[in-house]
């Protein structure tokens, strides 16, 4: 479980360091807005990503770069919201992938897959 802890702690720090600089860029450049909007942006960004995908389901052509483009707004918008709401993500992401791997090992002694 070395990998794992190393991996939580990588995370913690750096999402924390990324979203701190993120923050300042955003409040030095863009208007600020209020966290029900950047929900509603994250949900219309993913929407979006769904689409592509959905296209793409159905065997239509879609370019790489959008798949990129989208996954990229998604984050954006992740991030603008999760500062407005004054979320921590680097702490919530571990937190949450610790819950995750707690589940797993339970279910894998159970020999069920997670
Ligand atoms: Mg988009």
């Amino acid at each position: 479980m070395e990998s794992f802890d190393s991996m939580i702690n990588l995370i913690n720090e750096s999402l924390q360091k990324i979203q701190e600089k993120f923050d300042i860029y955003q409040k030095e450049f863009f208007t600020q807005r209020p966290p029900e909007f950047f929900c509603l942006e994250l949900n219309g960004e993913a929407g979006e990503l769904a689409n592509a995908e959905n296209k793409k389901l159905k065997g239509k052509p879609v370019a790489d770069e959008l798949f990129a483009d989208e996954a990229a707004d998604v984050l954006i918008a992740l991030m603008n919201y999760s500062n407005a709401r004054k979320i921590d993500l680097g702490k919530a992401v571990s937190d949450k992938l610790k819950k995750i791997e707690i589940k797993r090992q339970e279910l894998a002694e159970k020999g069920e897959a997670y």
